[in-house]
């Protein structure tokens, strides 16, 4: 049981220096070699993945999965679905759940839960102050000893510098990374859509991208001073990215991470799909081809916290994600009721789901316009996070996880809503043609989710 043979694939696996046409034997859910011309031993199944990318199984370490206390917008089995659908082997879920993964009882339900229900890996993040109020620490060495791989306060974003000091300081001595949604409260109020042209024009509320920058730079000072790892969640804006190269430069411990609706969308979505595809959306128009989505202005799916910015922090980060100063993608995977995003902007919550759509809109934005490598692109997904992390994944190793994904990054499709895996169908991305897409995810030696399957399921 769980061994596969994958015959014929492109392997890419940037930890292991290996980029060629190569099989790959798993026995027993582990990876047993990869090679040319390799022979499967009686009774293991052939996997032909001609023509094919074969990767180390792909990890998103920002995902919402929303259980437990908000599970009319996802579960763990739903949202697990969802990432297996997306190509993604693991995911690392936000703390910030109703109760709060603020100690280890709740660390060890969602444990359970995911061994129970999740088609996928599940790795916990641990909240850094309690209920996530920013007022007081977790107990974070309890929270290390049920098994958190970071902490973070994600959905909020610690104020008081000299707490979060504290938390470095602690984070540190378990050996955790502190990751960090970066939202100064005072420089950003209510606001709910980047400060600028466009927010002016729609009479919304601003969100400067000074409410990163300042969070960014406090970061880096205080990873500077403690020695901590401290990651910076989501990056939007073009200062943020600058203020990360110049501390990387001098060697400081922080890192960043980027999501496909930054370096794809703009502030200008917000005033509909025509402002949009006209003006920022230009290049992105031209592979739509004649029908181009649409979409009204005040579109809630185009909501999230930090919000869309103009298209120079688009460049912005996207000139960060080439030169590695951002090393990992992620979805920020963010599942809303319908009735809860269909209200006025002001009133909607922040956030669009990801999973599904994310392998493709970064290779789109990254690898076919030509900024990245496929192994590049492969290291953002596996080897860095895992890194980071500390998890013993990312790699296809003799003797690894067999944690595995297979994908075609020229296949064409549609993204509809009638074939996402989620409970919660808040996507901008509903009707956009992609390019890039999973063909099979494989989990522990087990294919949990492929095309061919899923066709004969159909
Ligand atoms: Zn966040």
């Amino acid at each position: 049981m769980n061994s596969l043979l994958l015959t014929g694939g492109r392997v890419v696996d940037p930890a292991s220096h290996i980029d060629s046409v190569a099989d790959v034997l798993i026995l027993g859910g582990k990876i047993s070699a990869v090679g040319k011309n390799l022979s499967a031993p009686a009774g293991v199944e052939t996997f032909d993945a001609k023509g094919k990318i074969v990767s180390p199984g792909l990890i998103d370490l920002h995902v919402h999965l929303r259980e437990p206390g908000q599970t009319a917008k996802e579960n763990i089995a739903t949202g697990t679905a969802a990432a297996a659908r997306g190509g993604f082997t693991s995911v690392v879920c936000m703390p910030n759940t109703s109760p709060a993964i603020d100690n280890a009882g709740t660390v060890a339900l969602i444990h359970e839960r995911a061994k129970a229900e999740g088609v996928v890996n599940v790795f916990v993040t641990g909240a850094i102050t309690r209920g996530i109020a920013g007022e007081e620490l977790a107990p974070i060495g309890g929270l290390k000893k049920a098994g958190v791989v970071a902490i973070t306060d994600d959905g909020h974003c610690m104020q008081n510098n000299e707490l979060m000091r504290r938390a470095c300081e602690y984070a540190k001595m378990f050996g955790l990374p502190v990751m960090d949604h970066c939202q100064d409260y005072s420089l950003v109020t209510d606001g709910v859509m980047h400060e600028g042209y466009w927010s002016t024009v729609l009479g919304l509320r601003g969100w400067p991208s000074a409410g990163e920058e300042v969070i960014v730079a406090r970061n880096i000072l205080l990873a500077e001073l403690t020695g901590a790892r401290v990651h910076c969640q989501h990056l939007s804006a073009a200062g943020s990215v600058a203020l990360l190269r110049e501390a990387k430069k001098r060697g400081v411990p922080i890192s960043g991470e980027a999501c496909p609706h930054h370096f794809t969308l703009t502030d200008a979505a917000v005033a509909g799909s025509g402002k949009f595809w006209n003006a920022d959306g230009k290049g992105l128009a031209k592979f739509q081809g004649g029908e181009l989505p649409e979409w009204p202005k005040y579109d809630t799916n185009f909501k999230m916290n930090p919000p869309l910015r103009s298209a120079r922090d688009r460049e912005a980060i996207l000139e960060g994600l080439a030169d590695g100063t951002i090393e990992i993608l992620c979805s920020d995977h963010a599942p809303h009721c319908d009735y809860e995003k269909e209200v006025e902007f002001d009133y909607a919550p922040f956030g669009i789901t990801g999973l599904e759509t994310e392998l493709a809109l970064s290779l789109m934005q990254l690898v076919h316009a030509k900024r990245l490598s496929l192994a590049d692109l492969i290291a953002k997904f596996t080897v860095n996070p895992a890194r980071l992390l500390n998890l013993n994944k990312g790699a296809l190793s003799a003797g690894a996880d067999a944690d595995v994904t297979v994908f075609d990054p020229d296949c064409e499709w549609i993204f509809r809503r009638e074939d996402s895996a989620s409970k919660s169908s808040n996507s901008p991305f509903f009707g956009w043609k992609l390019k890039g897409r999973a063909v099979a995810t494989i989990v522990g030696g087990k294919i949990v989710w492929s095309e061919k399957n899923e066709l004969v399921a159909a």
